[in-house]
Parts: C-alpha cells; sequence; structure tokens
C-alpha cells in the first residue's frame, strides 16, 4: 500500500504561436484542461502499475475540485484523506508556444492548506509500505509526513520538486532521493550528477538522479554509483516522465523488488510514458509496462 502526500492542480493550457509580452495581448490556437500536480501525478502513476494508492491532498470548493478529484478516482486512487477546503482549487496557467516552450504560473489554491498531518493521515501512513512526497505542498507538512514515517519506520521516497535547496532535516529523514539532473544541482551546488549523488549520499542513504533519454544514475553508501540505461524510445511528449518514473518505482518497492530491478522496471515504464501525448494521461498499466520491460 503506497501513501502519496502532495499536490493536485488543474492545468489549464492555452496553446499560443508566440507567448505575449507585458501589456500584450494575443489569440490562442486552443484551450485545453488536465488533471495534475505533481502529488497527483505520482499517484496515478503508481495506481496503474499496479500499486493500490491513497492520496493526502486537497482541493477546492471550485468546480475543479470535483474533476480532480474523479481523475484520481478514475485511475483507482483512494481518496477518502483528500480535503476539500474553502476556495479556488490548486491551479497550472500554462502557456505552450509553436516551438514548444512554455511559461507556467502555479497558484497553490487549497494546495497551501496542506500544512500538517491530521489522526486520519497518521494512521493511513503507519499502516503503508512506502510513502511519496515532492515539494508543490507546504514544507511544514512534508516534513512533518516525513519525520511520522521516519518514526513509524515507514520508507519514504522524496522528489524535490521544484527545484529548491532544503531543510537538512528533511533530507535527513527521507530514505529514497529522486531527483532530476536540475534538481540535484540545485540541492547540492554540483552540476555534475556523480557529484552531485555522491554529497546527498551524505545524508540520504540511496540516491537516483534521472538523466532524461540517459536513463538514471543509482548511488548507494559503500558502492559505486551504477547507471540504469533508458530504453530507446522516439520521444512524443516528455512531461510527466519523471513522475511516471517515481509512480512505477514506487509500485515496484512496495512489493518488495529491490532497488536495482525496481530502476529498470520504472525506466520502462517512462519509457512508455514519453513515447505517448500527455502527462497523466500518457502513464502506462502494469501489462504495459511489463510487456516493454521483457522485450
Ligand atoms: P523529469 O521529467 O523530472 O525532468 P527526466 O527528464 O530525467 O526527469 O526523466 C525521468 C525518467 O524518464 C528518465 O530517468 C528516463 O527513465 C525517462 N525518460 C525521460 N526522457 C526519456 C527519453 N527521451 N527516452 C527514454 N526515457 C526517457
Amino acid at each position: 500500500h503506497i501513501v502519496v502526500l502532495g499536490s493536485t492542480n488543474m492545468d489549464l493550457v492555452a496553446y499560443v504561436e508566440r507567448a505575449p509580452r507585458r501589456g500584450e495581448t494575443v489569440t490562442g490556437r486552443a484551450f485545453r484542461t488536465f488533471p495534475g500536480g505533481k502529488g497527483a501525478n505520482q499517484a496515478v502513476a503508481a495506481a496503474r502499475a499496479g500499486a493500490t494508492v491513497s492520496m493526502i491532498g486537497a482541493v477546492g470548493t471550485d468546480g475543479f475540485g470535483g474533476r480532480l478529484r474523479a481523475a484520481l478516482e478514475h485511475s483507482g486512487v483512494d481518496t477518502d484523506l483528500l480535503r476539500t477546503v474553502e476556495g479556488a482549487s490548486g491551479t497550472a496557467h500554462i502557456v505552450v508556444d509553436d516551438e514548444g516552450g512554455n511559461a507556467i504560473v502555479v497558484v497553490p489554491g487549497a494546495n497551501a492548506a496542506l500544512t500538517g498531518l491530521t489522526h486520519g493521515d497518521e494512521a493511513l501512513i503507519t499502516c503503508a509500505d512506502l510513502l511519496l512526497l515532492q515539494l508543490e505542498t507546504p514544507l511544514d507538512g512534508v516534513l512533518a509526513a516525513a519525520r511520522y514515517a521516519r518514526d513509524h519506520g515507514v520508507r519514504t521516497v522524496l522528489t524535490p520538486a521544484p527545484a529548491q535547496s532544503l531543510p537538512p532535516e528533511l533530507l535527513d529523514a527521507v530514505d529514497l532521493l529522486v531527483a532530476n539532473e536540475h534538481e540535484a544541482a540545485a540541492l547540492t551546488g554540483a552540476t555534475d550528477p556523480r557529484t552531485a549523488a555522491h554529497k546527498l549520499l551524505d545524508q540520504v542513504p540511496d540516491v537516483v538522479v534521472t538523466l532524461g533519454a540517459e536513463g538514471c544514475l543509482y548511488a548507494t553508501r559503500g558502492a559505486e554509483p551504477v547507471t540504469v540505461p533508458a530504453p530507446r524510445v522516439t520521444a512524443v511528449d516528455t512531461t510527466g516522465a519523471g513522475d511516471t518514473f517515481v509512480g512505477a518505482l514506487a509500485a515496484a518497492l512496495g512489493e518488495g523488488r529491490p532497488l536495482p530491478s525496481a530502476l529498470a522496471w520504472a525506466s520502462s515504464a517512462a519509457a512508455l510514458s514519453v513515447g505517448r501525448p500527455g502527462a497523466a494521461a500518457s502513464m502506462p498499466y502494469r501489462t504495459e509496462i511489463d510487456a516493454e520491460a521483457e522485450a
């Protein structure tokens, strides 16, 4: 059983030839909405990968709240501990231009209410095989969850996104850190992934730095870091690759697979997602991942 504590956002995407400058109005080609947020994306990825998943989060009383909850439930994520708080849901306002570049404003909305654990959250975490955390909800809540999990012997996986430096007490409470190159650099000041991973091992026993098409680097205390290659695919849309990777990794670890084999399986899942359009929509199901992993 996997518990995810994290964000739920509605992604509001405008497709334009080029983004407007300050004071300017441009006409867009199309507008679409997608349920997202790193927490919710990881929860969906883990559920599709075959895990039993519960989400601790918050949505608003606006029209998006119900849709965000329904999207999680549609992928089989348990939402009993997803609170509904008065006001707006989290939103990400995204402008995508014709060259594929984007500009994004994230308004946390209801996610800002996630500042600590309820007794219900604590009871759920106590029974979990694994707790997944990211940084799109207030740090106080993330820290409280990491500490509670550590004190109750529950393994914790942190994705340090959005990239930032972190209080040492958070990293000290984490068992596995999964960062992309940019996040690993923000945490350590080292742009070389091997150097960054090495520094992070001072605080976290297992570190994975994802390297896009190059796969990922796995570092553990007392051993040389190893690279796990990514399957070769034609990338169609890499949004959500990292969340798919972490969700599938969590599902495999929750079943007791050792890290190296879980990383290979997660790489297959992430490769499938980059070969198809959409973030959550492109996340693969267990049978697809198994087929890709055996290929
Ligand atoms: P993020 O999405 O957080 O920026 P990465 O770009 O490092 O993170 O991607 C996460 C994982 O997704 C990689 O470790 C890899 O397994 C997979 N991945 C990403 N891009 C590709 C690609 N072009 N081909 C194959 N796998 C990919």
